[in-house]
């Protein structure tokens, strides 16, 4: 089905608006029949094509005939900044997510200024976004940058998509906004208006520059506008960290700040989405942040909203804490002493006797066979504990071992003596649910923290041979 036909009564196409409104659900879309050679060209949003790639290849074309004029080229990046804004503060952090209040008039200003990036009217702008949000990473994601890093960037636009598909979101707030509903049932002639004539009619009438105006205000500003906001969808979760959650693929880095106009703290915007920030350190980039600030000192935007750093450190540490937890578990620290087999006293002597160089200390038994002659107190003392209750020895009777060695220790452990003190203290603690030297990571792992280790005992043992 053409999109034409599609469209709503007006008959007017909408620049970067797919066809959603007038579809029957009854209907197949042509998104779910398979692409093929004799009807690729259904599944093509032609109209999009035509605006964010036909039009920015005649402007580079165009401009090379076209002499740029220093304050033309002042005045593109000037509005470059402002239509930018129109979509960062303006439908992004304003109306997407409302994370503060704009007085009238910066609303119509940003209604204006964001028409002139030729990105869609606010409201379906706004209702895609939120679908981002909630359905991130999934099929109902519209911008899903699991499908591809193109695919998020522009392939979504320049591609039919299913409107059944993208996930539904409330956007009746936004339909109570007079500006927004003036600004989308006027949307070609705000888009044409301030996308074109306006910044036209700045450098014609100023300084008489129509054909610079409206190729390098115009038509290659709003080729750079826009590859700079799309990159919020493909560039920032794709590239950089992720210091709040790295379930999803949202990512902080200072080149996507620095292209988007401070949207590229991305993994906490999407912790965080409320929140008028996207930059919360004050030397990172996040130009969207600062404009707010600033007409807030003018009255002209209120209720910031902010989320306390209580809440944002602790989602900071828990993915640390995660972090920590993943290298914990490509470490080795021993059989888990549940694992290990229980000997009884005799037998482990037996066997020490035997010429297997057992060592007991605090009730963990440890083959230290391997270890003797590498042991940096010497051969004679190590072998001096085996087959006894070494506890005493290795906790100060002797030599009051490092962090390190206790944490060696543990990797040659063999099994546990019945009935072993301090193996005793910890089954208790196990059996009565009262285990509170144990901590266990995400995956269910011991934590053994220095100086904690099983074999670490606080007050050294007065009798070197216990048992
Ligand atoms: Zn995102
Ligand atoms: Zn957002």
């Amino acid at each position: 089905m053409a999109s034409q036909v599609q469209q709503p009564p007006s008959g007017m196409a909408k620049p970067l608006e797919p066809t959603r409104k007038k579809y029957d659900p009854k209907k197949s879309h042509i998104t779910e029949e398979p692409i093929t050679k004799s009807n690729w060209y259904k599944h093509v949003n032609w109209l999009n094509v035509t605006l964010i790639i036909g039009l920015p290849i005649y402007g580079l074309i165009a401009a090379y005939w076209t002499p740029l004029q220093l304050k033309t080229a002042v005045w593109a990046i000037a509005y470059y900044f402002m239509t930018g804004l129109g979509i960062t503060a303006g439908y992004h952090r304003l109306w997407a997510h409302t994370s503060y209040s704009a007085r009238t008039p910066l609303k119509i200003f940003l209604a204006a200024v964001g028409g002139g990036a030729v990105e869609g009217s606010i409201r379906w702008w706004s209702r895609d976004h939120r679908a981002h949000h909630r359905y991130t990473d999934t099929d109902k994601d519209p911008y899903s940058v699991r499908k591809g890093l193109l695919y998020s960037h522009i392939g979504w636009m320049i591609m039919k998509q299913n409107p059944k598909r993208i996930g539904r979101t409330d956007i009746s707030d936004l339909n109570d906004d007079p500006v927004v509903v003036w600004q989308h049932r006027n949307y070609i002639k705000t888009v044409i208006f301030m996308g074109m004539i306006f910044p036209c009619l700045v450098t014609g009438l100023g300084w008489g520059d129509w054909m610079g105006g409206f190729i390098y205000a115009g038509i290659l500003r709003i080729f750079f506008v826009q590859q700079a906001t799309f990159c919020v969808n493909s560039l920032a979760h794709w590239l950089g960290d992720q210091p709040f959650d790295d379930r999803n693929s949202p990512r902080d880095h200072v080149v996507t700040a620095l292209v988007t106009l401070g949207e590229g703290y991305h993994n906490f915007h999407h912790e965080f989405p409320s929140d008028y920030r996207n930059a919360i350190e004050w030397h990172q980039y996040d130009p969207t942040k600062w404009a707010i600030w600033v007409w807030k000192q003018l009255g002209l935007a209120y209720d910031l909203k902010q989320f306390k750093q209580n809440e944002i450190e602790k989602g900071r540490l828990q993915q640390l804490q995660k972090k920590l937890d993943q290298k914990r578990q490509t470490l080795d620290w021993g059989i888990p002493l549940e694992q290990l087999p229980i000997i009884d006293w005799e037998d482990y002597q037996t066997e020490a006797k035997n010429g297997r160089a057992l060592v007991a200390v605090a009730g963990v038994i440890h083959d230290v066979t391997a270890f003797i002659k590498d042991h940096p107190g010497g051969k004679a003392l190590i072998s001096s504990g085996i087959g006894k209750d070494a506890t005493a020895i290795f906790n100060g009777g002797v030599y009051n071992h490092s962090n390190a060695a206790h944490n060696l220790l543990s990797t040659m452990r063999v099994g546990v003596i019945r009935g072993g003190c301090e193996v005793e203290i910890w089954k208790r603690a196990q059996r009565e649910n009262k285990d509170i030297s144990f901590v266990s990571d995400t995956a269910g792992q011991k934590i053994y923290r220095a100086g904690f280790q099983v074999t670490r005992i606080a007050e050294p043992v007065a009798s070197a041979d216990a048992a």
